[in-house]
């Protein structure tokens, strides 16, 4: 299946492939949920198919076959472990993948978050995009652009998943899981309209979960309830991977408040009145927290500080 908002990129990939200029490296960046891996994906299956035509793959070949089975031998997926990509990693694929590249077709290797790399990881990565092996396409994902090395990323053709249109995002989800209207408006306006992170949020039900969370808040600012359990009730609950939803809600109060919204579609107000710059801190802390929530630290013990950084900022009349 492929996701509609993909069409165009891939449309522009497929030429390059029947033309025989397949680039060495691709960097492939969108936001969270935009479908990076699965453009990956497709562009790999491009690549190795053996009947590609001026339509895309044929689906039918044994590569095509393979790759759909999730077991192409040709087709390396590197992934971080613990937050990072370790070195052995990308130097495993240097002497695995690169050196028994055969001459026919082509061997892909994907490396998702490719900012995950440490520094020795990139340097390594950088030798192979400096003498590009040939029959190779080496695909880096990311959301972090920025953070990758810059000679990295000018040894990459750069491709952007542009953010999708409100209307096909809406028409998507709607033909793939049942939810009410304002269901998927929520968890669009939660995903920043990103269509596979709506998808997660409404097949887990997160939007009832978030705005228990923001009523947390509110009464942890009220000083009606005890932090302890709140804190208990979200760790338990794995409602703190749920924090980057509360950012998108404190954001929006935030411009809505400046009045750089017209109108709050949603019904995520957060009832408490705190200065802009205290609410940018808060945001900040939240996105480090979440950084840390892939190193094995004491969770638990983290989201405590950020709930009693959280209490501890004073606000003013409430709403
Ligand atoms: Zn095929």
């Amino acid at each position: 299946m492929s996701l509609p908002w993909l069409a165009d990129n891939i449309r522009q990939f497929i030429p390059l492939v029947n033309e025989q200029r397949i680039p060495h490296a691709i960097l492939l960046s969108a936001a969270r949920g935009m479908g990076k891996v699965e453009l990956a994906k497709e562009m790999a299956q491009l690549a190795m198919c053996e009947n590609i035509t001026e339509d895309g793959a044929c689906f039918r070949c044994s590569a095509c076959e393979l790759i759909k089975a999730g077991n192409h031998t040709d087709l390396t997926v590197i992934k971080a472990e613990n937050a990072v990509i370790k070195v052995s990693q990308i130097r495993k694929l240097t002497s695995d993948v690169v050196l028994t590249a055969s001459k026919n077709q082509h061997k892909v290797i994907i490396i998702q978050d490719a900012e995950k790399m440490n520094p020795s990881s990139a340097n390594a990565l950088l030798k192979t995009l400096e003498e590009p092996p040939q029959k190779v396409l080496i695909i880096l994902t990311t959301n972090e652009i920025g953070q990758l090395l810059p000679t990295i990323k000018s040894r990459c053709v750069k491709i952007t998943i542009q953010s999708t249109s409100n209307h096909i995002a809406n028409q998507w989800l709607t033909s793939q899981i049942e939810s009410d209207i304002d269901g998927i408006d929520f968890a669009l306006f939660l995903s920043d309209n990103s269509p596979l992170l709506a998808y997660s949020i409404l097949h887990n039900n997160v939007s009832e979960d978030v705005k228990i969370m923001v009523k947390d808040m509110e009464a942890l600012q009220q000083q009606s309830v005890a932090l302890l359990d709140v804190c208990k009730k979200w760790y338990s609950n794995n409602w703190h991977y749920n924090l980057n939803y509360i950012s998108v809600i404190l954001l929006n109060h935030l411009l809505l408040k400046n009045g750089l919204l017209s109108e709050n579609k949603s019904e995520s107000h957060i009832k408490i009145n705190i200065q802009a710059n205290k609410i940018l801190t808060f945001i900040k802390s939240i996105h480090q927290f979440s950084k840390r929530l892939e190193l094995p630290l004491k969770g638990e013990l983290q989201l405590e500080k950020l709930l009693l950084m959280w209490k501890n900022t004073p606000s003013s009349t409430i709403d």
